[in-house]
């Protein structure tokens, strides 16, 4: 039941609270050892304030994030500092999270450094690092300008892998490459997870990027998560009609049977001030009187790990298209 509201505030000399952005708003979700949980959805629907407040980076409101059984959402000073060994970030801009005046050497080592790691085995280390995310140790000496996007996001793949974690939070790693290097990202993260035996929550704001690398995936809509299943079910048979508008946007996704693209109306309402009942309902096309009023929770919808959160999940039986 994670909640983070970031408050608003009004006036100069004494400000008052006048509201809040509900950044998240009552999220819960799982991740299992080993797997990659695909967090998708619109940009501004609080899928980054998710992973960052389960790293700590920033601080819930409300709720648990329990890992390996203890409740981390409070850990302060050196506790924090101590699981920072065991879940690391990668940012979405390699550009921007590399610092310019270090060498790829101090950046992948920095985090070595501040846990006391000695010199002699630092450097072996960035060393394999560099090996192990397709860079030459050649390069240890170079900064980051004198090197492409996709070779920026590896170094801080690298980085990331420096203090052997368990859990990354991927936080749209690959959404500011180019298309044709996204694959080769995605791909490396693939070879490292099996290697290290690392869990990835993979945040993107778009479904064909997360279908191949996640086991399950969880669809945001302002704050809320609305949908969540593994996989294959969920882009065979999505049953909440934000899951099929974003599916149908994708032809790729399905080929055998051809959807037609729901466009949705109206613009992402604001986060500060949601609409009641469904949060959806201002731009579903199924939207019914119940829904202006009722909040719908998330429900099993069918055999297997799948669950959504709509009034009409388990009444709507949508014409099968055949193709
Ligand atoms: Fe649409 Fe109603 Fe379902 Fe919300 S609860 S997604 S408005 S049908
Ligand atoms: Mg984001």
């Amino acid at each position: 039941n994670l909640k983070k509201h970031f408050p608003i505030k009004k006036g100069a000399i004494l400000p008052k609270q006048v509201g809040a952005v509900k950044a998240v708003d009552g999220v819960s979700f799982h991740v299992r050892k080993g797997e990659t949980l695909g967090l998708v959805g619109e940009s501004g629907c609080g899928k980054s304030t998710t992973g960052r407040s389960i790293l700590n980076l920033i601080k819930p409101t409300e709720g648990e994030v329990k890992y390996k059984g203890q409740n981390i959402a409070h850990y302060k000073g050196e506790q924090l500092r101590q699981l920072r060994k065991e879940i690391q970030i990668i940012f979405q801009d390699p550009y921007a999270s590399l610092n310019p005046r270090m060498t790829v050497e101090q950046i992948i080592e920095e985090p070595m450094r501040a846990f006391k790691v000695p010199a002699s085995e630092r450097k072996p280390k960035v060393e394999k690092l560099l090996n192990v995310v397709g860079l030459s140790p050649y390069h240890k000496h170079r900064y980051p300008h004198q090197f492409s996007g996709g070779q920026r996001q590896r170094i801080g793949i690298a980085r990331a892998l420096s203090l052997d974690p368990e859990l990354i939070i991927c936080d749209e790693p690959v959404s500011a490459l180019d298309v044709s290097i996204q694959a080769q990202v995605v791909n490396l993260m693939e070879d490292l997870q099996k290697e290290f035996d690392l869990t990835y929550i993979f945040i993107a704001h778009d479904l064909s990027v997360v279908h191949h690398i996640s086991d399950r995936v969880a669809v945001m809509y302002l704050g809320e998560i609305v949908e969540v299943g593994e996989v294959e079910e969920l882009y065979k048979n999505p049953k909440h009609p934000y899951t099929q508008a974003l599916l149908s946007a994708i032809p790729e996704a399905n080929p055998h049977k051809k959807r037609d693209r729901i466009m949705l109306e109206g613009d992402l309402p604001s986060p500060s001030d949601p609409p009641q009942g469904c949060k959806f309902h201002t731009r579903c096309p199924f939207a019914e009187e119940q829904c202006k009023v009722e909040h719908p929770k998330l429900k099993d919808v069918s055999t297997g790990d799948h669950q959504a959160a709509c009034h009409l999940v388990n009444e709507v039986v949508k014409e099968p298209v055949s193709g």
